[in-house]
């Protein structure tokens, strides 16, 4: 039977990113397995947002360094035909005098604590960068210039080529059936190409998690939650490229939105999606009185947007934990195995920080940042990371 050091379940950006981490970190033998394409689940239907806009300390600190590793994408990986597709337009937060506005405060300064760059702008300012936006209700507005967004299924690409350049092995179109347990410890996995044995298993399997707590009859809370994104057309008041992001904590949805393809506008709801009854990622049905609704949040912000049209439309499918962060490190009682899952929909803006400290923690070093508050034993001991805002994937 073949032997790896390290196998790694799904070959989404936090799988692809674990695997370029374990080979930059000088793992022995590394194999990536992936029941499609790398990338093909939900990192395909990423929005893409980079921010470190958090509520959490902790995730703010990931965000942070992994926007470090955005920015310079292509000496990261050492490669110059690497690159993440990305806008480097800024995060513009906003919110009205209501009950958003302390943890709007609070946030903000938490960040300033943090090394965070921010601006404070009134609403002049504010116009000026989003001039097709109106600011009227706005009683605090923070911009972060080192923010915008980019392509996840680029990133898991490229991370998954720099991790085979590096040696690792990738298999894609195989699934793994079950883990190989001796003596409460992992030493290998059984798949439809076979079994392979390894010493450590990193699972990065995202609303497939359920697979995975049967294999080892623990459970790991996680729920597939389906959001729809719309894309708009507005001829009058196009949402360009040098437009920043914009969080929009008044609107009723707690609507994002950002320039799609330079022109039109990518908007979505920030709130709790339809609850899957099984983990697929299968388009779901966008009723057109969801596109009013949406619509209507849209053109109270954005006046023109009042005659825009629905250039197209999709569902993407969160994996949600109870409080809304993701489970990293490793699973109590299964030696062997380390687990990234629950990214709750706000994954990608992490990702290249935690491949790298799953992938530290996969090889017995100290990771950069610790595990211990993302433990999947919060959830037992109700120490959890729960955001100020609310359930949502500001987190
Ligand atoms: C609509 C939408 C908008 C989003 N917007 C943003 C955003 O703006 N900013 C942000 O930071 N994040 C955003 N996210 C979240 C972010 O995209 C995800 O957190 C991230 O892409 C998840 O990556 P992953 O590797 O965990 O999961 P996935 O990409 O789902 O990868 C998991 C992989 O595991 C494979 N797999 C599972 N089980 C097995 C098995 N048994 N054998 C083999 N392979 C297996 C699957 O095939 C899959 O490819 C959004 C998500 C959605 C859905």
């Amino acid at each position: 039977m073949e032997k790896f050091d390290v196998i790694v379940i799904g070959g989404g950006v936090i799988g692809s990113s674990v695997a370029f981490h374990l080979a930059a970190l000088g793992a022995g033998s590394v194999l990536l397995i992936e029941r499609d394409l790398v990338g093909s689940g939900t990192t395909s239907q990423s929005s893409g947002i980079l921010r470190t806009h958090y509520s959490v300390r902790e995730n703010v600190e990931l965000a942070r360094r992994s926007w470090d590793v955005f920015n310079r994408f292509a000496e990261y990986l050492d490669d110059d035909e690497a690159s993440c597709g990305l806008v480097k337009c800024g995060y513009l937060i906003s919110a009205a005098d209501d009950d958003k506005l302390e943890p709007l405060r609070a946030s903000l300064k938490q960040q300033e604590s943090q090394g965070v760059r921010l601006e404070y702008l009134d609403r002049a300012q504010a116009t000026r960068l989003l001039p097709i936006a109106s600011f009227d209700d706005a009683a605090l507005i923070g911009f972060e210039p080192d923010a915008g967004f980019a392509d996840a299924y680029m990133v898991a690409t490229s991370f998954a080529k720099g991790a085979r350049r590096r040696g690792v092995k990738v298999k894609e179109g195989v699934t793994v059936n079950r883990l190989v347990l001796e003596g409460g410890r992992v030493v290998g996995v059984s798949t439809t190409a076979g079994d392979f044995a390894c010493d450590t298993v990193v699972s990065t399997q995202n609303i497939w998690t359920p697979e995975l707590a049967a294999w080892v009859s623990h459970a790991m809370p996680v729920v597939p939650e389906r959001h729809a994104v719309l894309a708009l057309e507005c001829a009058e008041a196009p949402y360009t490229f040098d437009m920043p992001v914009f969080k929009d904590l008044s609107s009723p949805g707690m609507l994002y939105c950002r320039s799609y393809g330079g022109r039109q506008m990518l908007v979505s709801e920030g709130l709790v999606g339809e609850k899957l009854s099984n983990s697929q990622t299968e388009q779901g049905d966008i009723p057109l009185d969801y596109v009013a609704e949406v619509g209507a949040q849209v053109a109270t912000r954005f006046p023109a947007y009042e005659t825009a049209g629905l250039a197209s439309s999709w569902t993407g499918v969160y994996d949600v934990t109870p409080d809304w962060n993701p489970v990293l490190g490793r699973l109590p009682g299964v030696q062997g195995l380390v687990m990234g899952y629950g990214f709750s929909g706000h994954g990608f803006k992490l990702s290249p920080t935690v491949g790298r400290v799953l992938a530290q923690e996969a090889l017995g070093m100290t990771p950069d940042v610790s595990l211990q508050p993302y433990s999947i034993a919060r959830f037992d001991t109700g120490a959890l990371l729960v955001g100020k805002y609310g359930s949502g994937a500001v987190s």
